[in-house]
């Protein structure tokens, strides 16, 4: 699926919306045990609003506390499976070790996989949890909004898109 672009070529800005029901589903999941878990996720896209709604979990090559190497087969046959459906991947998840906002900030090797992604023109957005429930939306070049539906979950830092759940 491309980057929506406008008629001069430059980038759309896109509105992703996600309810806080489905964020404390996504931290339940991913906080399962102490090693680092990744997800996919999809959801309805209406032009430039995207509705982030069903996890897609990914089987992992390796996996420890400090890190989540997707299986490179599972992962593309998920993307693959996702296309025959007429849907595409909107965000990728993952939990870091730590706690606080800070524990959100993405590692090298995050910025180069969303950079990938991005460079293939994927209109996804990398999610980013600390242990603690601070939630992190970024890209490295998408623009987006974040709009979250519900409560339960707090604004920390609107510029960085850092956000808290409350309960959980
Ligand atoms: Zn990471």
């Amino acid at each position: 699926m491309l980057i929506s672009q406008d008629s001069n070529g430059s980038f759309r800005k896109l509105n992703f919306n996600i309810s806080s029901i489905s964020t404390h589903d996504v931290y339940h999941f991913l906080n399962r045990d102490e090693n680092e878990l990744m997800i996919y996720m999809t959801g309805i896209k209406k032009e430039e609003n995207i509705f982030l709604q069903r996890i897609i979990p990914i089987k992992a090559a390796r996996r420890s506390m400090g890190g989540f190497c997707p299986d490179p087969t599972d992962s593309l046959q998920k993307l693959l499976w996702l296309d025959s459906l007429g849907h595409a991947l909107h965000a990728t998840w993952h939990i870091h070790p730590g706690l606080g906002p800070f524990a959100t900030m993405p590692s090298e090797r995050d910025k180069k996989s969303q950079e990938c992604l991005e460079r293939g023109r994927y209109e996804t957005i990398m999610v980013i949890l600390s242990r603690d429930g601070f939630v992190r939306f970024l890209s490295i070049k998408i623009s987006f909004s974040i709009h979250l539906f519900g409560t339960g979950i707090e604004v920390v830092d609107e510029d960085s898109n850092i956000f808290k759940i409350s309960k959980t």
